[in-house]
């Protein structure tokens, strides 16, 4: 790590310190040649590896983009979609993986996609998990069904 005033080429490390969601570390660290005081934060990295072999570094957006397609006139907010995209990261990052199958995006984003709304569950999963008729629709929404039978009944307004 260069020193950003006089370009030196090491540093020490006087603070880390793991951000409040815990997926990056931020380091003070201080320049021995000038003295001057810098910080740099580390992410582990996290790759994924396509259908088509080709890997590329797991990005948020993506996952973003590949969910409000399945959103589209549904009333789920761009906030909605920014809160699922960092819980599938956080349940991807929680197994430890440094290197992931596209594959492992899809299963991750079903369980938040589903709480946050059905249809565009139904929607995901049928693109995802390849539909291919009116039985496959079925078993996911009798699938739906036992979720809510799990849960409490919601009271009547
Ligand atoms: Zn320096």
């Amino acid at each position: 790590m260069y020193c950003p005033f006089c370009r030196h080429s090491d540093s020490r490390v006087i603070d880390s310190r793991t951000s409040d969601d815990g997926l990056s570390i931020r380091r003070r660290r201080q320049c021995p040649e000038c003295g001057g005081r810098f910080s740099t934060t580390e992410t582990a990295s996290l790759s994924v590896t396509k259908r088509s072999g080709v890997t590329e570094p797991f990005s948020r957006e993506k996952v973003v983009l590949g969910v409000k397609k399945a959103c589209q006139g549904r009333p789920v907010t761009d906030s909605d979609l920014a809160l699922l995209a960092q819980t599938v990261e956080e349940t991807i990052r929680s197994t430890g993986a440094s290197q992931i199958e596209a594959n492992d995006i899809g299963l991750a984003i079903l369980p938040p996609l589903r709480d946050l709304d059905e249809v565009a569950y139904l929607r995901f999963a049928s693109v995802y998990q390849a539909f291919e008729s009116l039985d496959d629709f079925e078993t996911a929404i009798e699938q739906l069904r036992a979720v809510h039978g799990r849960l409490p009944a919601r009271p009547v307004e």
